[in-house]
C-alpha cells in the first residue's frame, strides 16, 4: 500500500529519497523513514510518525550522509502507526523496508525468537530484517540471503534490504507488490511506483512476480522466481514530470476534477473517428474477442466497482451482452461459474489493487475466454498480466478519492460497448454515430458542468453539519448515486448511502427527516416520472431535497427542495456528466469540514494489500 524508494549513488541520496517519498505520499501516509549508509559503513536511520514533511524536517536538521539508502512511507497493516513501527526495520547490520503483508509472520517470529532475535516493533515486516540477517550468515551475498528469505515468506510484498557493512548495493524482492528499477548515469534507483523517480530518471525496468534483484551504481542483476539470471526490458517513460504539482488548485482532488475534460479527450484520442469507434485501438486482440463475447464479467473494488455497475447498463442495453459486476474481494473467495465465451474485465486506477489482481489470476485458471483490464497505469501488474489492456489516459491521479479515473473508465467502457454492439450487429451505423457524437461532445459538456462550482459550493453548508446523507438514482444513475455517496464518505467522513430510488419505500424512507439531506440524480429519461414519484415520497415526509435535474425535467424549487439545473445532454453520456457535480459537492463539504481532502484518514491510494 505504501511507498518505497531506494538509491545507490555517489552523491548523497537522502534528499532524493525524501523527495521520492513525497511523490508517493498519496499512497500511504501514517509514518515514514529512511536509512542511509555512507562509504565508511556508517548507517543513519531517521523515522517519524506522521507525514513525509515530518521526516523531511528531521532529515534536514541533521547530517544524513551517504550514497546508498532506502526509504518508506507506511500505511500500517500490522501494529499501530508509531515511530517504532515505522520502516526501515533493522536487524544487526541489515535495514529493510517492505510494502504489503507477510501472512505467516507469527510463525516466523516464533522461529526467529527461538534463535534469539529480539523484536522491537509489532510489524510483520520485522521478520524480514531478521531473516535476511540470519540467512546472510550462511550466504555468499546479500542477494542470496534475500532469495532464501523470500522463499520463506507468504503473502504479498515488495521488500528492499541494505547491509551496513556493504554499502555498494541494495537488494529487492517482488512478490505481489510492484517494484520498478530506475536507471541513472553511474547511479541506480528503485521504487514502488515510477512516479517517485521521475525527477532522476526516465528509464525503467519493471520487476516481475518472484523476481529478486541486486542494484549497484553500475549494474542491475535480476533473478527470476527459479533463481535464474534473467534480462528484463528497459522502457523509456513519457509520464508527466510535474504530475505531483497542484498548480493553481488548492488540492489534487480539485485539480483532478477540473482535469476531467482533458482526461476524457486523451482517453478518446485516436480511438474514435468522427462517427465510429476504432476497435483496433482498444487492443490488438480486441476485435476477435469482442466479436464473439457473450458475457462480460467485471471485477473491481471501490470507485472502479461503481463504474462497472454503471457500465453494466450499457453492456446489456446497447450491446445486448449480459454483464455481471462483482467486488473483487468477494469474487476471489467464492466458487463461481464461468459462462461460455465470457470475457473477464478488471477495472482499476492503479493496476495494483491486490484483490482485483488476485481475482484476475484466479479467473485466468478458470477458463475465461480472455482477460482484459481497463486501467490508468501503464506497466502496472494488471496491465502486464491481462491478455490485453485498454488504458484510460487520465494522467496521474494523486487524490485518494478517485475522480478522473472514474469518468475515463466510463468513457472507455462506452467505447468498448459500442464496438461489441457493432461487431455483433446490435448497433447500426446510425446508433454508433449517435454514441460517438455524444462522446465527442462530452468534454465540452463537462467543462460546462464545472461552471456550477459556485452554485454547488453554496449548497455545501447544508451538508456539513449533518451526520447522514442519502443519494438516489434510477437505472444507470443509481451507480452514479453510489459513487457520489462513496465520495462524500471518503473525504467528508459523513455517513452516506445510495439507494435505487424505487427501493426507498422498502426501508430507507423510515430515515427521512429534516436532518437527512437527500440528493437526487434526475436526468431527463424514461424513468423520470417514476423518479418524480420517489421524490414526492421524500417530500411528503419532510425530507430535505437537493435535485440535480435536467433543465427539461420539470422540477420546481420550493421550501425543502433545491434544484440544481443541469443543461440537457445526450442520455447516453449523461451518467458521466452527472458524476461531476456530485464530486464538486463532496469536495466543498469536505472543505467546510476541514478534512484532509487529498489524504483522507485511514485510506490509501493504491490498495496493494488484501
Ligand atoms: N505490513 C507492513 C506494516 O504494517 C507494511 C505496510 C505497508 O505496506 O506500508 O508495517
Amino acid at each position: 500500500m505504501c511507498g518505497i524508494v531506494g538509491a545507490v549513488a555517489q552523491r548523497d541520496v537522502a534528499e532524493i529519497l525524501v523527495e521520492g517519498l513525497r511523490r508517493l505520499e498519496y499512497r500511504g501516509y501514517d509514518s515514514a523513514g529512511v536509512a542511509v549508509v555512507d562509504g565508511e559503513s556508517n548507517l543513519t536511520r531517521v523515522r517519524r510518525l506522521g507525514k513525509v514533511q515530518e521526516l523531511a524536517d528531521a532529515v534536514n536538521s541533521q547530517d544524513v550522509l551517504g550514497g546508498t539508502g532506502i526509504a518508506h512511507t507506511r500505511w500500517a497493516t500490522h501494529g499501530e502507526p508509531s515511530e517504532a513501527n515505522a520502516h526501515p526495520h533493522m536487524s544487526g547490520d541489515i535495514a529493510v523496508v517492505h510494502n504489503g503483508i507477510i501472512e505467516n509472520h507469527e510463525e516466523l517470529r516464533a522461529t526467529l525468537q527461538a534463535r534469539g532475535y529480539v523484536f522491537t516493533s509489532q510489524t510483520d515486516t520485522e521478520v524480514i530484517a531478521h531473516l535476511v540477517e540470519w540467512e546472510l550468515r550462511t550466504s555468499e551475498s546479500l542477494v542470496e540471503a534475500l532469495q532464501k528469505t523470500a522463499k520463506q515468506l507468504e503473502g504479498a510484498y515488495g521488500t528492499v534490504a541494505v547491509d551496513r557493512k556493504d554499502p555498494s548495493r541494495i537488494v529487492v524482492a517482488r512478490s505481489g507488490s510492484p517494484i520498478v528499477i530506475g536507471f541513472g548515469v553511474g547511479e541506480n534507483f528503485l521504487a514502488s511506483d515510477q512516479l517517485a523517480l521521475l525527477s532522476v530518471t526516465r528509464r525503467f525496468m519493471y520487476l516481475e512476480e518472484g523476481d529478486v534483484a541486486e542494484i549497484t551504481r553500475r549494474d542491475v542483476t535480476v533473478f527470476d522466481a527459479t533463481g535464474e539470471r534473467i534480462e528484463r526490458e528497459i522502457v523509456e517513460s513519457n509520464a508527466e514530470h510535474d504530475a505531483g504539482d497542484k498548480g493553481k488548485y488548492r488540492h489534487f482532488m480539485q485539480k483532478e476534477i477540473f482535469e476531467q475534460p482533458t482526461a476524457l479527450i486523451n482517453t478518446m484520442e485516436g480511438r474514435i473517428s468522427e462517427t465510429a469507434v476504432i476497435t483496433n485501438a482498444i487492443g490488438v486482440k480486441a476485435e476477435e474477442i469482442l466479436r464473439k463475447v457473450e458475457h462480460v464479467q467485471i471485477i473491481a473494488c471501490g470507485t472502479s466497482y461503481n463504474s462497472g455497475m454503471a457500465a453494466r447498463y450499457w453492456f446489456e442495453s446497447l450491446a445486448g451482452v449480459s454483464c455481471d459486476v462483482e467486488i473483487a474481494s468477494e469474487f476471489r473467495y467464492r466458487d463461481f461459474v464461468v459462462r461460455p465465451n465470457s470475457l473477464l474485465v478488471t477495472l482499476s486506477q492503479s493496476g495494483e489493487t491486490a484483490d482485483t489482481l488476485a481475482a484476475l489470476r484466479l479467473a485466468k485458471e478458470k477458463g475465461y475466454m480472455s482477460a482484459m483490464t481497463i486501467c490508468n497505469v501503464a506497466g502496472s501488474s494488471l496491465v502486464r498480466e491481462s491478455d490485453f489492456a485498454f488504458m484510460t489516459r487520465a494522467g496521474t491521479e494523486i487524490g485518494v478519492a478517485s475522480t478522473k479515473a472514474f469518468t475515463t473508465q466510463l468513457a472507455a467502457m462506452l467505447m468498448m460497448v459500442t464496438s461489441i454492439g457493432r461487431l455483433q450487429g446490435r448497433i447500426n451505423d446510425e446508433k454508433e454515430a449517435e454514441i460517438v457524437k455524444a462522446l465527442h461532445e462530452l468534454p465540452a459538456h463537462i467543462e460546462q458542468a464545472l461552471t456550477l462550482d459556485k452554485e454547488i459550493e453554496a449548497l455545501a453548508p447544508d451538508f456539513a453539519d449533518k451526520h447522514h446523507t442519502l443519494f438516489l438514482g434510477r437505472g444507470e444513475f443509481y451507480p452514479i448515486a453510489m459513487e457520489a455517496s462513496l465520495k462524500l464518505k471518503e473525504i467528508s467522513y459523513i455517513h452516506a448511502e445510495a439507494y435505487a430510488a424505487g427501493e426507498l419505500k422498502h426501508g430507507p424512507l423510515a430515515l427521512i427527516d429534516a436532518d437527512m439531506p437527500v440528493v437526487v440524480v434526475a436526468p431527463s429519461n424514461d424513468l423520470l416520472e417514476k423518479l418524480k414519484s420517489n421524490v414526492e415520497e421524500v417530500r411528503a415526509r419532510g425530507g430535505l431535497l437537493y435535485v440535480f435535474a435536467d433543465q427539461d425535467a420539470g422540477f420546481e424549487a420550493d421550501e425543502g427542495m433545491k434544484i440544481i439545473t443541469m443543461p440537457h445532454i445526450s442520455e447516453i453520456t449523461a451518467p458521466i456528466y452527472y458524476t461531476v457535480p456530485m464530486q464538486l459537492l463532496s469536495y466543498h463539504v469536505a472543505l467546510i469540514k476541514g478534512t484532509d481532502v487529498d489524504q483522507p484518514r485511514n485510506l490509501a491510494k493504491a490498495v496493494t494489500v488484501e
